[in-house]
């Protein structure tokens, strides 16, 4: 589906550009394309209306080549690429620095991990001004602008100040945390001030944007919001801000495609014949604190403690993709789990019978990737805070046959969508955890098959290109009644922790 929307030129721009650049042994650049459900969802929209994605190429090389590389490999792809050129400085004090060590923790409410170092936010608002100047060399009246993540929280203010126009749309693909956590950074005002020249900003769930609305209502004076629905109106003195929910998804289709491919089936026989007569656990995780191995490890420790019908019958696959090892508690991280894992294995083993847990740390291709999510019964998915969380709602969209179990962290942004088909739990709570866990294990078909399908028909509908269509309507509709709450975002609770 392509977006409806009046077919003005859209500029994507985001920190990395959706094609991966570096040199090889012949000392030629080569351009690989990115993968994700994002740009699957974009690029057909790029190519409908035309337009440009700018970001960074992933190297800190001369660029002048790099344009020309680009430009060449995507003559006739109906869209433009163009690099932000960056330096090894600001790769360091913008994206490892202020990006991922003072806002990735800090909206995840891991303020205790964050380094707030000055130089940092110096650095972050440079960067965000070079890609401004970048954009606004490029962009024309008319065109929309939309930018994304947590990276480029400035670029609408850098982008007035250089008198760009245009309208410009934000998506914020983390959490956004509470106002108690928010005033921790010392640069609150300016950035939310920052976001407000947006005029329209997107969250994963009505959580994200409770607690932005919060903030503002705390922080900004002479604001007002009002609305009901996926996408809210605030006033700030003469602008008027659209604040909108708009959960990410996958390529629902693209998946079932390849998950029944003949490599994939291959591969999960294999799996079976190695692994037999027990339940399989999956684990699948880029190596981040905020994913919550270690307590998901602890988890299964006291399952295999408090249910010892469990030995030699389920097997834990736990596979972490690296990632930031440069950043210290990256590493620290990665120590851990794989002394926890040692610990595990070495007081459950049953030598030549049964090793409870298989351990990997690197990148997956992606039929060994769907071949785990089809292989596996139950899906462990316990983030300690997580924007969405991608993997649970693949691995749903791989359950072909409908019959494996989700367990899903509330905190984790699917659970609002996801809740009435995956077992809930808080990643905190170790006890509730292994519950789930053997409940998942004696789940009977039925209930399996009927929590499952909820799960897919949900994904199915709200899947990526819904959400690019309905974000990018969002940003022009006149009539924002037309944008009703997604159908499994309903409280069933009291407590909205679970739900909102
Ligand atoms: N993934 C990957 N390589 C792997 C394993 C997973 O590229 O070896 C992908 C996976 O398909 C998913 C993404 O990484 O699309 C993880 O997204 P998610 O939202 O779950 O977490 P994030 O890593 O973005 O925090």
């Amino acid at each position: 589906m392509i977006s409806q929307t009046p077919k003005e030129r859209l500029i994507v721009v985001s920190n990395r550009l959706p094609f991966v650049v570096r040199k090889g042994s012949d000392k030629q650049w080569k351009i690989t394309p990115g993968s994700g459900g994002l740009v699957t969802a974009l690029l057909p929209v790029l190519r409908d209306r035309g337009g440009i994605w700018i970001g960074w190429p992933g190297t800190t090389d001369k660029i002048d080549d790099i344009s020309q590389v680009l430009a060449d490999s995507n003559r006739d792809a109906g869209y433009a690429l163009v690099p932000v050129a960056l330096t090894d400085d600001e790769v360091h004090k913008f994206y490892q620095g202020f990006s991922n060590e003072v806002i990735w923790p800090l909206f995840h409410d891991l303020q205790s991990h964050c380094n707030f170092d000055p130089s940092y936010w110096q650095v972050y608002k440079e960067v965000n001004h070079k890609y401004a100047q970048v954009i606004a060399r490029q962009s024309k009246e008319n065109d929309f602008i939309w930018v994304h993540d947590y990276h480029l929280m400035n670029v609408a203010t850098e982008l007035r100040h250089l008198g760009v126009r245009s309208r410009i749309g934000f998506f914020l693909h983390i959490p956004f945390p509470s106002l108690d956590i928010f005033l921790k950074l010392p640069w609150r005002f300016e950035l939310l001030h920052a976001l407000l020249d947006y005029d329209l900003i997107g969250f994963q769930t009505l959580r994200d944007r409770r607690n932005f609305v919060q903030c503002i209502r705390a922080m900004v004076k002479h604001v007002t919001v009002q609305g009901k629905g996926q996408v809210l109106t605030a006033n700030v003195g003469d602008r008027e801000v659209r604040i909108g929910a708009f959960s990410i998804s996958i390529d629902y289709n693209t998946f079932i495609e390849e998950a029944t491919g003949a490599e994939v089936i291959e591969k999960v026989r294999q799996l079976h014949g190695v692994l037999p007569d027990r339940q399989l656990i999956l684990g699948v995780d880029r190596l981040d604190y905020t994913k919550g191995i270690p307590n998901r490890l602890e988890a299964f420790r006291n399952a295999l403690v408090r249910y010892p019908e469990l030995h030699r019958r389920i097997t834990l696959i736990q596979i972490v993709v690296p990632s930031r090892e440069d950043i210290p508690k990256y590493h620290d991280l990665r120590t851990t789990i794989e002394q926890m894992v040692g610990h595990i294995n070495g007081e459950f083993t049953k030598f030549g019978r049964w090793v409870p847990i298989h351990y990997m740390f690197r990148n997956l291709t992606r039929v060994e990737l769907l071949a785990y999510y089809r292989a596996c019964e139950i899906a462990l998915v316990t983030p300690l805070k997580d924007g969405m969380n991608l993997v649970a709602k693949e691995y749903c969209a791989s359950s072909i046959k409908e019959e494996n179990v989700l367990i899903l962290s509330e905190f984790a942004g699917a659970a609002a969508q996801l809740q009435n088909g995956a077992l809930l739990v808080n990643p905190y709570d170790i006890e509730g955890v292994a519950d789930a866990i053997y409940q998942a294990f004696v789940m009977d078909k039925a209930e399996r098959q009927g929590r499952m399908r909820r799960m897919r028909r949900s994904i199915s509908k709200y899947n990526i290109f819904w959400w690019v269509d309905s974000f990018l309507r969002a940003a022009i509709a006149k009539d924002l009644s037309a944008f009703p709450l997604m159908e499994d975002y309903v409280p069933k609770t009291d407590i909205d922790v679970p739900v909102i």
